[in-house]
Parts: structure tokens; sequence; C-alpha cells
């Protein structure tokens, strides 16, 4: 069957990152989606997607396949990037260790966050963060705990005047490097594919460049296909794909239900001319 037939989405999260649901509830929601596959991609954890294959099999479901994936964040020479790992071998021990690595590195990223903030008379952030996570703890767990402190409206807000770009506090990460994760994500024989290239806090110019070096490093795929992309970016994304011969997923990067624009599903459609992470994998899965 080709992608254009295929209900799939490549991008989703849980709560054992920064999602809201657990991974038995994302499996209920895709199945009602009528998704066919279904990625989990957890930041910098595959937790979310083995609890899931365990409900799979326990619920003898079969209407339904799980893509095993992990999304990666990453250092690079433009900023910090995001890719996922499509299809990777989850007991894999080299990309196991990147994973477990990035986790502590949140860790002590947010030691320095409380440091940061204690500067500025807010304390306990650091305990008030900790108790919203379940595993990897994210940027979206400290907006969380902020909006909870009653510092900021809502978790917009958090990044606006806090935690995002333009904020007051700011935490640099040593995220493992894009050859690396590339390297990684390949050892455990999955895609890597560059996450959402236009969300990212860059121009075209140098968005153009991360694109050439991501498919120098030996990147396999672009998404092209995700919720707040515009058809005019979109068509600019494909031609960027063509001139590096990159393939192309797409996903709707779920975190939330009550969020409509971005469910579990709903992402524009690729042409099924373009060649596709989706043909790989249906190789490999024999579907
Ligand atoms: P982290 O990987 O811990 O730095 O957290 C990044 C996550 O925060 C992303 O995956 C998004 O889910 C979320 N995020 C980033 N920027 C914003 C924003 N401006 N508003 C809301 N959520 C955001
Ligand atoms: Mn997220
Ligand atoms: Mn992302
Ligand atoms: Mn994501």
């Amino acid at each position: 069957m080709t992608q254009s037939l295929m209900h799939y989405d490549f991008h989703s999260h849980t709560y054992y990152s920064d999602g809201v649901l657990s991974p038995c509830d994302l499996v209920d929601r895709a199945r009602s989606e009528n998704l066919q596959l279904l990625a989990i991609s957890d930041h910098d954890s595959i937790s979310g997607l083995m609890e899931a294959k365990q409900y799979l099999k326990q619920q003898t479901i079969t209407d339904l396949k799980l893509i095993n994936a992990v999304e990666l964040s990453v250092q690079t020479d433009f900023g910090e990037i995001h890719m996922v790992g499509l299809n990777i071998d989850p007991f894999n021990t080299e990309l196991l260790k990147v994973i477990e690595l990035q986790q502590q590195k949140r860790l002590e990223r947010l030691s320095v966050y409380e440091e940061k903030f204690n500067r500025i008379n807010i304390f306990g952030i650091e305990q008030a963060t900790l108790d919203l996570s379940t595993q990897v703890v994210t940027r979206s767990h400290l907006a969380r705990a902020l909006v909870l402190m009653n510092l900021v409206k809502d978790n917009q807000q958090a990044f606006k005047k806090y935690i995002g770009k333009k904020g007051r506090i700011k935490v640099a990460t040593n995220w493992v490097a894009m050859e690396q994760a590339i390297l990684a994500i390949h050892g455990a024989g999955g895609l890597a594919i560059l996450a959402h290239p236009t969300r990212y806090p860059m121009s075209n110019r140098r968005l153009t460049y991360l694109i050439e070096e991501f498919s120098l490093a030996g990147g396999d795929a672009l998404e092209v296909a995700y919720p707040s992309l515009s058809p005019d970016k979109k068509a600019w994304l494909l031609q960027l794909r063509q001139k590096h011969d990159l393939l192309v997923s797409g996903g709707s990067d779920f975190h939330y239900p009550d969020l409509k624009w971005t469910d579990l599903g709903r992402f524009p459609r690729i042409d099924s001319n373009i060649p596709h992470v989706i043909d790989i994998i249906n190789n490999k899965l024999k579907v």
C-alpha cells in the first residue's frame, strides 16, 4: 500500500516526555482516529513506546502498528534542532547510551534553571518541575510549574516571559551532536529525520545550510507535513529535499488532546510520488 492510502502519524508524544496522555491512551486515540501506523517519538525516551507495545500485545491489537521512534534534541552549528529516529531498534546499546545521557543533561539543566531563577528570587522551580515529570524533564514541565506557582497565566506566557528563546532565563545545553545522533540512529537501524524544520528560530538562509549539513552528515529525511507548516513553506522544503535527495515524513507532533489543530493524525497529506520514509518502513515491516 502506498503512503497516500495509509493513515499514519510519525511524530507523537506521551507523558514519558511532554505529552499528556499515557501510552495506552495514545494508542486508543490513534485507533479511534483510524490510524494504521503510529510512531511514538518521545523526547529522549523510548519508555512510552515500550509500554504501548506491551499494551498492544496484552490487548491483542492488530489494527494498529507501532513504529519505534525517539525525538532527540541535537546540537548543531546552527543551534538546537530536533531529530526523529524512526524505526529504531529500542534495544540498541549505543542509542540507549545516548538517550540516557540526554536525560541526565536534562536533569543538570533543571538544576541550572533553579540557580538562575533563584537569582531573580524565584525558589522551588526544580522540585515543582520534577513533581510534574514522569521521566524526561522538558521545558514544557518547567512552564507548567511556573503556571502552578502563579508566576504566569499559561504555558505560552511561561515561554515568552521566562524560558523561551527571548525569555529572561537562558540555559544552554550540550546536546548530542548532529553527526553522533545520526550515527546512533543508523547504528540502531533507524532513519534520521529532521523534525519540523521551519519551527527553529533561524532564517531561511541558515535553514538551507542546516539542511545541507544534515544531508552531508547522512541524514535521511525531512518532515514536510506538520500542522503549522504553510503550503508555501512546504513547497520550499520539498525543493530542498529534492536537491539533497532526501526522503519525506509527516506527523502531528501530538502533545495535548485539547489542541484540535495538532490532533493525532492531523497534518496535510504528501503527494504519493515523493519518496517517503513509509516506503522503506513498509518494506522492512512487510505490511
Ligand atoms: P525542551 O526539549 O525541554 O527544551 O522542551 C522543548 C519543548 O517545549 C518542545 O518540544 C515543545 O513541546 C515545547 N515548546 C517549545 N517552545 C514552546 C512555546 N513557545 N510554547 C509552548 N511550548 C513550547
Ligand atoms: Mn515537546
Ligand atoms: Mn520537536
Ligand atoms: Mn515533538
